[in-house]
This record gives C-alpha cells, sequence and structure tokens, in this order.
C-alpha cells in the first residue's frame, strides 16, 4: 500500500519549516531527501565496522568489504544488469559520462569520428565531448528537437555515417521531464553497429529501469537523486565493453601487478574505480535502493504520474502559463511520454523572480537554465521554474504551489 503520511514520516527533513513556513520541497530532480534508514544505515556503518574495503583480512575491512559488494548486487538487481563485473561504482552521472568519454575515445575513437548527442542534454552530456573535441578533434553532433521538446528520430538517422561510433542521450529530459524514445535510439544505433549510452539520472529514480530489456551499452546515474547519499554513482557497462575499454584513472584498487617495468590492471569493475571507494556511500545507496524497491518502483511511478497531471491540471488555468515539452494533448489531460517534472513561465516575469518569491513561501522549486544552457537556446528563453516531484509529495504541496504562483503573480 502506498500510503503517504507514514512515507512522509522517512523523510524528517520534510516536516521541517522555512522562514515559518512549512516547507513544500519540489527540487527533486537536483537532488532528494534522504529516509532515515539511510542516513542510520551510513551512520551505522561509521560507527561499527568502518575499515577500508579490499586490502584489510582483518575483521572489520572484511565486513566493509561486504557491504560495498553487497551494495553493487543490490544495484546489479536493481537494473537487472547480467553481473556485478557490470556495475562500476562512481561519484555520480557527471563522473560516469567522463568516464566514458575520456576511455572511450581514447580506446575506439580517431580525429573525425564522431559521438551524436542530443538538443536536451544536460550540460554534463556536453562538455566532456567538447573537451575531446579540442583535445583529441572528435566531432559532436545533436539530435534536434520540435517545439514540444520530442527528438527527431529521421533526422537521428541522418546524422548517422561510417565515422560514428557513439550514441549518448539522456533517458528523460531534467528540463522537461519528457521521456526520451530511447528505444528507438538505441534500435536505430544497433542496426549501424553503434552503442549507446544513455544518461540514465532523471529516470532510474523514477521508473523501472532494466539495461538487459533496454540493450543500452552503458548507463549512468546518481544516487542523491534515488534518496541516497551525495558523492555517489553508478557506470553500468556491458561486460564487453567495460573489458575492452581502457582505464578511466590509475591508482589504487584498479591494478593486478604494478612494477616500474609495467602494470597490469584488475578485471571490471575495479579497473575503474582506482582508489579508496566511498564505501559507506555504496551502503546507503543499497539501503535506499532497498527502500524504493520495498514501495516498488511502479506504485513510485504512478504516484508521481498522478501528481505530474494533477500539477499540470491546476496549473493549465494560470493565465499567460507556457509549459515546457509538455505536449497540446497532454495539456489538455491525456497521458504522455512525460515525468515528474513541470517547467513553466508565466507571462513576462522572470523566472529568478517568481523562484525566490515561491521561495519566500516556503515553497523550493528551480530557476535558470538548469544546466542545459543549448536547450534554453533551442527555446529562446533565459530560464524555466522547474517543479520537480518525488515518491513523497503530496497533492496538497501542489496546491500550495499554486496558490503560491497566483500570490505572486498577482504582484506584477
Ligand atoms: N544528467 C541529468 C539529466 C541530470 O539531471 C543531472 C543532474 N541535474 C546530471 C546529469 C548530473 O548529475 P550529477 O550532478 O549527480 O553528476
Amino acid at each position: 500500500m502506498y500510503n503517504i503520511s507514514s512515507i512522509r514520516k522517512d523523510f524528517p527533513i520534510l516536516s521541517r519549516t522555512v522562514y515559518g513556513k512549512p516547507l513544500v520541497y519540489l527540487d527533486n530532480a537536483a537532488t532528494t531527501q534522504k529516509p532515515l534508514c539511510v542516513l542510520d544505515a551510513m551512520r551505522d556503518e561509521y560507527l561499527n565496522v568502518n575499515a577500508n574495503v579490499h586490502r584489510g583480512v582483518h575483521w572489520m575491512s572484511q565486513q566493509a568489504t561486504d557491504l560495498h559488494e553487497a551494495a553493487r548486487e543490490t544495484v546489479r538487481r536493481f537494473i537487472n544488469a547480467r553481473s556485478t563485473a557490470e556495475v562500476v561504482f562512481t561519484r555520480g552521472t557527471t563522473e560516469g559520462i567522463n568516464l566514458v568519454a575520456s576511455s572511450f575515445v581514447e580506446g575506439f575513437m580517431k580525429e573525425g569520428d564522431e559521438v551524436i548527442v542530443s538538443a536536451v542534454e544536460h550540460h554534463s552530456n556536453i562538455v566532456p565531448w567538447q573537451i575531446l573535441e579540442k583535445r583529441r578533434g572528435i566531432v559532436l553532433k545533436v539530435i534536434p528537437m520540435n517545439d514540444e521538446g520530442v527528438l527527431d528520430l529521421p533526422a537521428f538517422e541522418q546524422l548517422i555515417t561510417d565515422r560514428t561510433k557513439l550514441v549518448s542521450v539522456s533517458h528523460v529530459s531534467n528540463v522537461m521531464g519528457t521521456i526520451n524514445p530511447v528505444r528507438e535510439i538505441i534500435r536505430i544505433a544497433h542496426e549501424h553497429g553503434l552503442p549507446v549510452m544513455l544518461d540514465g539520472a532523471q529516470s532510474v529514480p523514477h521508473f523501472k529501469v532494466d539495461v538487459q530489456e533496454l540493450d543500452c551499452e552503458f548507463l549512468a546515474f546518481s544516487g542523491h537523486k534515488i534518496y541516497g547519499p551525495t558523492g555517489i554513482g553508478v557506470l553500468y557497462g556491458k561486460k564487453e565493453w567495460l573489458d575492452k575499454l581502457p582505464p578511466y584513472q590509475g591508482g589504487g584498487e584498479m591494478i593486478e601487478t604494478v612494477s616500474f617495468s609495467g602494470t597490469t590492471f584488475e578485471r571490471p569493475p575495479l579497473k575503474f574505480e582506482a582508489g579508496t571507494p566511498d564505501y559507506v556511500a555504496t551502503h546507503g545507496l543499497a539501503t535506499a535502493i532497498d527502500y524504493v524497491t520495498n514501495l516498488g518502483m511502479d506504485n513510485i511511478q504512478q504516484h508521481e504520474q498522478e501528481l505530474t497531471r494533477y500539477a499540470i491540471e491546476q496549473m493549465r488555468e494560470i493565465p499567460d502559463i507556457r509549459f515546457f515539452g509538455i505536449s497540446e494533448s497532454e495539456i489538455a489531460g491525456n497521458v504522455a511520454p512525460h515525468d515528474a517534472v513541470v517547467s513553466f513561465l508565466i507571462g513576462d516575469i522572470h523566472p529568478m523572480d517568481l523562484g525566490t518569491l515561491l521561495d519566500q513561501l516556503g515553497i523550493a522549486v528551480r530557476t535558470g537554465h538548469h544546466c542545459a544552457q543549448p536547450l534554453m537556446e533551442r527555446f529562446n528563453i533565459l530560464g524555466t521554474v522547474r517543479a520537480s516531484f518525488a515518491l513523497y509529495n503530496t497533492k496538497e504541496e501542489i496546491d500550495a504551489l499554486v496558490a503560491g504562483i497566483q500570490r505572486v503573480v498577482k504582484m506584477f
């Protein structure tokens, strides 16, 4: 049963006040709040079994290693990877994408070879490639989108040439919440023999993501967006790719033998995990994954879709509102490929003004370019206001948002 009031008790921060007003936290696409079980698990590990992993023969080191490797198995099960060798711990989505960008270009690309991304990418799936454009002469190509934020698949297919080596796209847009047609993108890419990386930062927290079903070669996501701690994330990679990718960083943990005449590397995933991992955070992430799994990803998705639909229904009545990435038919109440985010502008009110005034009412939303400046350019705007929902949000909070917006609008 999805009991929202008992769920909210798991997140004590939600009952705090801001400026003397109850907090309405609608910035979940930026980061989510943490349930007590995650905080307890991490505290308990530091209090009782803290020791470096993979190295010690002593009892605590083995306990900490067991927790760390159990977390890898929890992640494997959650995304349905074939083996734990396919689950690399990173600092987050950004590091996962940088890892693939750096190692893939080094291992498999020559000057003039191409990577395809899309018009809706977060900066973390643009800038790493641009750095490599400068350093290694690779070429970045961009799948265009229509005015409703839908990627143009025929145009995508036309971008592919015999120099194209990799496709890297977000699963869900962090700005608009649009669910990109990744199944079709993967099918088309595979027909051309191309591997695909998915940025799962905004999909994995919201619905079941099965890497075998999607058949993507890589998937990156962040722990802090799925109720886990900051500083930890996951890069899934198909084993055959992780086996042949060169390492990303060098150091302890990722080697088999080291001598000044040469070094051999560990097998994946350790080959990509140089240095002491954040083993307490991996345990925290696994606890968060157990938490959402117990609630049921399908129940979470249904709850968030209801909230999103309700928000659109309430907000479409606000004069001069302009939604981004929400089609006319979705605004009219039909189901659309859209997830847990409502991005909007009202008349010519600056998004920063709207966000600041909502903040005074205790309502936390995001304003600005959302680390997606090319997308803002495409819409010819400076930024939007974004309300993003999580498993613990309520319709009452959306009512508070709508009432807040109406109050602010009257001030202009
Ligand atoms: N991609 C998308 C779609 C995102 O929303 C974010 C975070 N806003 C990132 C990548 C980067 O995630 P992180 O900062 O956790 O590495």
